[in-house]
């Protein structure tokens, strides 16, 4: 395994700190103890209205909203594992939780995800929310046909999209440029639609936590070490800085949903126990790009996934087909609650996983 310890954002945990103290202050303080964190965001070039976002965030958090109901639908994946639905390599998702609709990445065909909603009897014209766990294209190219086609019907349809610092940053390719976002985030404004960009983890919705740039704590490796980033800081290896996760707040435990993992599950798991401590993960779906990964380091994520209680995965995308029997046999779980994903497989909270039929 490879050591590359980055850490992100290192200003995150002083600024949590500190909204917390705020919370706890007496009256009097309070003006002075908001001063003080007015006096903190400038020096950490955090906007004003950023910092009161963190800040409200953060209480959220620390109230522990939580999600009911909560269902995870496969829109885009490798493998179809019924008579419905294309098959690719690419990945999205649509979470439904007490009555909010939203979708996570947009597949890698243009009209992929558009086919398999079809397909599945999913209206998406009704989601006007949207959020891209990184710039990669597998993620990101359905994103323009999915708003075109919706607004006919909804103009607000999939018209905010939720990304993480670093999206935009320009990746140097032969011949060009090779990150998609830049030519997408022109052409999808000109729509009327908007990006929100996060620096730091945020509660988008009650019981709705994306991390945003994750804390690289561990050296998980999984990138390819080919592409490089423009970053304000110059020109780096690209370890896609920008990849997110959404980890939702249940009653039963933490359900995370990832992209491709690239920060790493047990990097994003970390991270997400900050958070919420003492709350173990009931499922983990998504994509966790360990399909290249070593004997070893496959030993090694499953081991970690035992600290963090985890009782179910739905291993889509770039997980890797040996990765999700690997983790299931070390972890101890049943063949119902460690599956490989497929087009129209869904994870219901208290329910579980229901697979398609080849993936069963
Ligand atoms: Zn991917
Ligand atoms: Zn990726």
């Amino acid at each position: 395994m490879r050591f590359s310890i980055i850490r992100l954002h290192g200003c995150l945990t002083d600024f949590r700190a500190e909204s917390r103290v705020y919370k706890v202050m007496r009256p009097r303080w309070v003006q002075s103890t908001a001063t003080l964190i007015i006096f903190l965001a400038s020096t950490l070039n955090i906007q004003p209205v950023e910092a009161q976002r963190n800040a409200a965030a953060t209480n959220s958090r620390s109230e522990a909203k939580q999600v009911h109901a909560l269902k995870v639908t496969l829109l885009s994946t490798m493998l179809v594992g019924d008579t419905t639905g294309l098959g690719e390599w690419g990945f999205s998702a649509l979470i439904e939780a007490d009555g909010r609709r939203v979708l996570l990445d947009t597949g890698a065909h243009p009209d992929t995800v558009l086919q398999n909603a079809r397909d599945l009897k999913i209206n998406l014209s009704d989601v006007e929310e949207v959020i891209l766990t990184h710039y990669h294209w597998d993620h990101v190219s359905g994103l323009m046909t999915l708003r075109k086609e919706m607004m006919k019907t909804n103009p607000a349809a999939l018209s905010v999209v939720h990304v993480a610092r670093g999206i935009f940053y320009s990746r140097p390719g032969q011949p060009g440029e090779a990150n998609p976002m830049i030519a997408l985030k022109k052409e999808y404004e000109a729509t009327g639609g908007k990006f929100v960009e996060h620096d730091v983890a945020a509660e988008i919705f009650p019981g709705w936590w994306l991390t945003g740039p994750v804390p690289r704590k561990y050296p998980e490796h999984n990138w390819s070490s080919t592409g490089k980033v423009r970053t304000p800081a110059g020109l780096v290896e690209d370890t896609i800085p920008d990849d997110q996760s959404l980890v939702l707040n249940t009653p039963k435990g933490l359900v995370v949903i990832t992209g491709c993992g690239h920060a790493g599950i047990i990097n994003i798991l970390t991270f997400s126990r900050e958070q919420f401590p003492d709350q173990p993960v009931q499922a983990i779906v998504g994509g966790l790009h360990l399909f290249p990964a070593t004997d070893e380091q496959l030993n090694w994520t499953a081991d970690k996934m035992k600290d963090f209680k985890v009782a179910n995965l739905l291993g889509a995308h770039c997980t890797g087909i040996e990765a999700v029997y690997r983790i299931r046999e070390r972890l101890g779980l049943p063949r119902s609650s460690a599956v490989v994903g497929s087009v129209g497989s869904t994870f219901v909270l208290g329910e579980g996983i229901h697979p398609g039929q080849l993936a069963k």
